[in-house]
């Protein structure tokens, strides 16, 4: 516990990507709103803050190695822009180019209007595609009249989509989307933690068609009152999303943050008080602690505190994945380039995730006359192919774009970024795995656990897990 007479109490912060940064700054935040004298420190194992947000400006493109952007209907990360000064610099997509192809049997086909992840909402597109057979869309009605499913706690996507829709919409359209976003395999990827929406429609409404169809006719008059009104479903920065880590690090005055400080383990007192011990042996004394990094780095911080919990979070795997940025001339592209990109599903056995039109997505992102396209390459159904050397990868991904989008000159440049276990695999029970280390954490006054493995993986959810981190432990370190 901190010495009244002499130092205002300090919290360390372990870990310096968003989770951490979005502590930090709300701890600094409680500190001015409710005058509570403070200090923190953020403890980063890197050169550099922001762990997977990273943008790079080469040639006059724009090119994002990590996050591309963020998702506005959760309104944490848009919250925060807006509190921190970054609203005039929010860009939404370009959604008169919203369109997003499949892969399938080998060509590109337009994923049919009002289609949300894992169901249709109008009938009309779904008709004409050619993305699922006949067969195909009659049982995906079948949803229109099939009872509700078996009362259980989670379930796995796969399960899910299967039952519901059939086996075209989970291989074709679930698998790539859902997959895509968190990586995953479907049929371990829990339902609850993910995609609960779905889940509550089916209990609330039976069909899930028919709860989109509702929700839809609402929507207008909802769209009015929610914080992301104003804003496309994705939204971005104008200058990437290092300027969000950058603002950040730059308003952060009531604390320090120290790179190249990579913690081995904590420790508490009897006396309630905590010490952070780093790699190269130096320690700290703090009166709380948040641990914002991935699970496999914070089960051997608490290991000697709980072994249990360390266990708990070793059970938490992870994927990898790695982005690969080709800068082209327009014309070397002979496709349109008429949407935001492409998705591949598993089993059209292809070498790429999805390919992302970076410049028709967000404008800025490439010079006039220019295209930039990304392909993402792993993830838990092809992890394999995160191992190839860079020249490989390159290769790979070349192909596969001369496949689908016609390119067959070299790119410009490329820039490939690897992301190893920085996918978080929420497996079914995941809620469950989170509530119990929640309770575990408790035990502890003034530790505290954020990032994307427990609640969500977005930067809007890893904004408030950080947040909420700040508020837990400050109210804690005062209790004290
Ligand atoms: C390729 C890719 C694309 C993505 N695209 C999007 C997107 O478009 N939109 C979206 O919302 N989300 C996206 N995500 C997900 C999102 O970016 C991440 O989930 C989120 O940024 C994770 O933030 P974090 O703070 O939890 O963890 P990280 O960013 O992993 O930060 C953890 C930090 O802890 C540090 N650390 C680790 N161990 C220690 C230690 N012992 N001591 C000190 N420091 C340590 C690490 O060096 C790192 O800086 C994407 C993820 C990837 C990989």
């Amino acid at each position: 516990m901190a010495n009244p007479q002499t130092q205002p109490p300090h919290v360390v912060i372990v870990g310096g990507g968003i989770a951490g940064l979005a502590a930090a700054h709300r701890l600094q935040e409680l500190s001015r709103e409710r005058e509570i004298p403070l200090r923190f420190t953020v403890l980063e194992a890197s050169g550099r803050v922001g762990g997977t947000l990273g943008t790079e400006q080469r040639d006059g493109f724009l090119l994002e190695l990590g996050p591309d952007s963020f998702i506005s209907e959760k309104p944490w990360a848009l919250a925060l822009c807006r509190r921190i000064g970054l609203e005039p610099e929010l860009i939404g997509t370009r959604d008169e180019h919203r369109a997003t192809f499949v892969v399938h049997n080998g060509k590109l086909e337009l994923l049919p209007e009002g289609f949300m992840l894992l169901a249709p909402t109008k009938f009309g597109p779904l008709l004409r595609s050619r993305l699922f057979s006949w067969s195909g869309k009659l049982r995906m009605a079948l949803d229109l009249v099939l009872p509700r499913g078996p009362q259980q706690d989670d379930e796995s996507l796969g399960s899910f989509v299967r039952r519901r829709f059939g086996h075209e919409v989970l291989e074709r359209v679930a698998q790539p989307l859902i997959g895509g976003i968190y990586t995953a395999d479907p049929d371990s990827l829990s339902l609850a933690a993910t995609m609960p929406r779905f889940l509550q429609m089916e209990r609330e409404h039976r069909s899930v068609i028919a709860a989109m169809w509702k929700a839809a006719r609402h929507r207008p008059q909802e769209a009015k009152s929610a914080s992301g009104a104003r804003w496309s479903l994705f939204v971005t920065l104008r200058n990437g999303m290092q300027t969000l880590v950058d603002t950040l690090t730059a308003r952060l005055s009531l604390g320090q943050i120290r790179q190249h400080c990579a913690v081995s383990h904590i420790e508490r007192a009897d006396d309630g008080q905590w010490r952070v011990t780093c790699l190269d042996g130096s320690t700290l004394a703090a009166d709380g602690v948040i641990l914002a990094t991935p699970t496999f780095q914070t089960a051997p911080l608490l290991r000697r505190l709980d072994p249990q919990l360390a266990a708990h979070l070793d059970t938490i795997q992870y994927s990898s994945a790695a982005t690969v940025n080709l800068a082209f001339r327009r014309d070397q592209i002979p496709h349109p380039l008429n949407g935001f990109g492409f998705v591949v599903p598993d089993i059209e056995h292809r070498k790429i995730i999805a390919c992302s039109f970076s410049s028709v997505k967000y404008a800025g992102r490439a010079p006039e006359g220019y295209a930039l396209v990304r392909a993402f390459v792993g993830g838990s159904l092809q992890a394999e192919l995160f191992n190839l050397d860079d020249a490989e990868m390159e290769q790979a991904v070349r192909q596969e774009l001369a496949t689908f989008l016609g390119i067959q000159a070299a790119p410009l440049f490329t820039h490939i970024a690897r992301y190893p276990r920085s996918m978080p695999q929420y497996r079914v029970g995941h809620l469950r795995l989170v509530e119990t280390m929640e309770k575990q954490v408790a035990r502890f006054p003034g530790l505290a656990l954020a990032g994307n493995a427990y609640r969500g993986v977005g930067i809007a959810d890893c904004v408030r897990g950080g947040e909420a981190a700040a508020e837990l432990v400050l109210t804690q370190v005062v209790a004290l």
